[in-house]
């Protein structure tokens, strides 16, 4: 497993176990080079899910890759890790139990949207604002104000 810090190539585990619930291993690891420690899980997947961003742009469902924008998304903001694992558990479930094959990515990102607007506000502003590709300072504002305005009624 790729060190995230400093992305050399092995890391050594040094503890592994299985979820509370079962689901998945749990390891810890540390970098054989820059010696930090990471945790990486372990799960079952049924089958590969495809995950289409556009006609010509398609790719494997990679919760890894939802998670670290659900992380993102969440970055010193008071919301407990394992809140944002429950969320990426939920959404990943949701798409793998959909009967499809394959999932539009802007379903996946209402899913994430959904979820966040739950926990933190400014979460999910920050990731709506990627989502939605916002280009402008003003998209951002209007978009905030529709989301207080929301949170007000
Ligand atoms: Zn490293």
């Amino acid at each position: 497993m790729r060190c995230p810090f400093c992305a050399h190539d092995n890391s050594q585990v040094k503890d592994s176990r299985p979820s509370e619930d079962g689901s998945s291993i749990r390891r810890r690891r540390q970098c054989e080079d820059c010696g930090a420690r990471f945790t990486t899980f372990e799960r079952v997947q049924l089958r590969d899910l495809i995950v289409v961003k556009s006609e010509d742009r398609r790719e494997t469902f990679d919760r890894t890759k939802l998670e670290r924008s659900v992380a993102i998304a969440c970055r010193k903001r008071p919301v407990a890790q394992e809140r944002i694992d429950k969320l990426v558990s939920s959404i990943q479930r949701q798409v793998e139990t959909s009967g499809e094959s394959e999932i539009a990515s802007s379903a996946i990102g209402e899913m994430v949207m959904n979820g966040l607007q739950a926990l933190d506000t400014v979460a999910y502003i920050r990731f709506a604002s990627v989502y939605k590709d916002f280009r402008e300072a003003k998209d951002f504002e209007d978009f905030a104000v529709t989301v207080a305005e929301a949170g007000r009624e």
